[in-house]
């Protein structure tokens, strides 16, 4: 099954993806990971993108369509995965289209786009309070999922840091970013591919529930 994760930064596309992706034997494709993990190594490419996703802007289309095209090939190579679980991909109508485009060329399809509908006050709340492991990616929540030590992980005890684009002005744009360009793809979607609403403000597990319900 090959399916499109979709929703506001902050409405949990990446918690629920790393859920999803076990149990459904998905390979999970976070373009923001693919690119945090660029700029963190320093490649050319992290260079090129670092000061657009501190700012909270996009990434041109090229670049975001040659990652994903690379790795959604790769998927095709791994005889253990049943898929791919697209998340933050695609962002733009050009990105939309050019993944129809690659799609058609591989013989592929998106099975279903489940959206998380979380309102902007409680994304908001959810972004301000991130803090990331800076070792094994658990995300956690100042309030809402707060580890044992502050600052501390508990699963890993890897330092925890808030992303530079968590931080208040930047949160701002990001959100005025995905409904500009973001949000219209729905319209892309609507009518030739199946979409799932799910109430993403819920907790965490029902969440997963309720995602797991509209697939089955
Ligand atoms: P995310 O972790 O999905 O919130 O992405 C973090 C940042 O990476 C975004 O604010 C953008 O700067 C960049 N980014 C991630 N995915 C895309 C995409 N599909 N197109 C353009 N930029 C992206």
């Amino acid at each position: 099954m090959n399916l499109v994760l979709f929703g506001p930064p902050g409405s949990g596309k990446g918690t629920q993806a790393e859920r999803l992706r076990d149990d459904m034997k998905l390979r999970h494709l976070s373009t923001g990971d693919l690119l945090r993990d660029a700029v963190a190594r320093e490649t050319e490419l992290g260079k090129k993108v670092k000061h657009v996703l501190a700012s909270g802007q996009l990434v041109s289309d090229d670049i975001v369509l040659a990652l994903m095209r690379d790795a959604i090939v790769a998927v095709g190579g791994d005889g253990d995965l049943k898929g791919w679980l697209l998340d933050g991909f695609p962002r733009t109508i050009g990105q939309a289209q050019g993944l129809d485009g690659l799609l058609a060329e591989l013989g592929q399809k998106i099975d279903a786009v489940v959206v998380l509908d979380v309102d902007r006050d409680a994304v908001v709340d959810r972004l301000s309070g991130r803090r990331t492991c800076t070792q094994c990616k658990t995300v956690w929540h100042v309030k809402n999922n707060p580890p044992a030590v502050e600052g501390v992980c508990d699963r890993c005890g890897g330092t925890l840091v808030q992303r530079d684009d968590d931080k208040p002005e930047t949160i701002a744009a990001r959100l005025d970013v995905y409904e500009k360009q973001t949000r219209p793809i729905l319209e892309h979607y609507r009518g030739s591919v199946t979409l799932h609403e799910v109430d993403g403000a819920m907790p965490v597990d029902k969440v997963t529930r309720a995602i797991e319900r509209v697939l089955s």
